[in-house]
């Protein structure tokens, strides 16, 4: 690709020589413009590639996604038609992710266009953005869905991440395109409308940013793209709104029992951010430990079901026989099955599927807490 490049500089730089030396009306004065604009193109085709194999400059910084969004949002109405409707959903209180502004705006923009070209005759695409915490069990269930890994992880880290998905309600696609999607001068459209890079482009940018793009779709039903980028560490500056939604959360005392580190701080992180005090126990025996010394300060149990040695169910039975009252919310990555209903009837307040989403975790924590003893 670099080789490519230096030839298409040669002519590119000559052509435009040529060209500062013309008159307009002198001979050959469009035809140089037309190979000038043929040599800017092949330039950018290049790019493109260099993109996908990440040799391409990022210049990251903090970002908002729903910033990005809204500005992509702006020249989307320009371009596709009145019979497709865009929807856009952003969550409120998103965080914040370490990323390239220009480069974000081009992962958009492709997935937008792929998603007008899927719909001829009209339809919804829909952008959506959400805080959403993954546990190591997601990651592991979803490891190279992008297929190409150079390293051999390609996978997901444990943690915060920033979700953005792009979806259509188009035409979708067959098994055997979708196994092909990312791959660079993949396209199942003519000669001269398609060139086959741009989702390569889009896998790239999103590898390069410590990424996981997945593809759902199917013949006839429409098409989804999820991103996960990591959400930044660094605390987001704090504006007058931020501050006044996080004082409305709430100043009690909350039990966060998880066996996974990262889980297990990010959500005490999420909940003294929040407003709350947090205490923490990384199985089921130091939690009713725990509970027994810090009965009434705590305000409510956030447990998650599945732990070594003593699972949640037992724990939860055990601090029930300590306190009847004791408000609990469990969290599971799995969805209510007979096992957490079961858990529920026996005195669980609140139920959080993993992985969390952050303000969905907010959210519970206040309305459980907010419930009357006696209910
Ligand atoms: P191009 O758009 O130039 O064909 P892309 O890399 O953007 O290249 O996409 C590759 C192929 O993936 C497309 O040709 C199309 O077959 C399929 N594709 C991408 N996005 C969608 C979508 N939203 N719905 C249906 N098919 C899609
Ligand atoms: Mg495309």
């Amino acid at each position: 690709a670099h080789d490519f490049n230096n030839v298409l500089t040669i002519v590119r730089g000559y052509t435009e020589l040529l060209i500062w030396d013309k008159g307009q009306d002198s001979p050959g004065y469009s035809e140089l413009n037309t190979i000038h604009d043929a040599a800017k193109r092949g330039a950018e085709l290049v790019k493109q590639i260099l993109t996908f194999s990440r040799k391409v400059e990022t210049n990251p910084r903090i970002l908002n996604l729903n910033d990005e969004v809204r500005k992509t949002e702006k020249l989307l109405y320009r371009i596709i038609p009145k019979m497709i409707d865009l929807d856009v959903v952003l969550t409120e209180d998103l965080m914040n992710v370490h990323a390239d502004p220009a480069q974000v705006e081009q992962v958009l923009m492709n997935l937008a266009l792929n998603a007008n070209h899927a719909m001829p005759d009209g339809g919804t695409l829909r952008i959506e953005t959400q805080n959403v915490m993954l546990d190591e069990e997601y990651c592991k269930r979803h490891i190279g869905a992008g297929r190409r890994s150079e390293t051999g992880d390609g996978g997901l880290q444990p943690g915060a991440h920033v979700q953005i998905s792009v979806s259509d309600t188009g035409c979708g696609m067959d098994k055997e395109t979708l196994d092909r999607v990312f791959e660079p001068f993949f396209t199942t459209k003519h000669q001269g409308e398609g060139t086959g890079l741009g989702l390569a482009m889009v896998y790239g940018i999103v590898q390069g940013h410590n990424g996981q793009i997945y593809c759902f779709s199917k013949p006839g039903t429409g098409t989804t793209f999820e991103i996960y980028l990591p959400a930044c560490e660094e605390e987001r500056e704090v504006t007058v709104a931020d501050s006044q939604i996080f004082k409305s959360f709430g100043t009690e005392t909350i039990l966060m029992v998880d066996d996974e580190d990262p889980i297990r701080d990010l959500g005490s992180k999420i909940l003294k951010k929040a407003g709350y005090s947090v205490l923490t126990a990384s199985n089921g025996t130091d939690a009713i430990e725990m509970y027994l010394k810090y009965q009434n300060d705590i305000a409510l149990v956030l447990m998650d079901f599945i732990m070594p040695e003593m699972g949640g169910k037992e724990c939860m039975e055990k601090l029930l026989a300590i306190d009847p009252n004791v408000k609990i919310v469990i969290a599971s990555g799995y969805t209510l099955d007979s096992d957490t209903r079961e858990a529920f009837q026996k005195g669980a307040k609140g139920f959080l599927e993993k992985p969390f989403r952050i303000n969905e975790v907010q959210r519970m924590v206040r309305r459980v807490l907010d419930e009357r003893a006696d209910k």
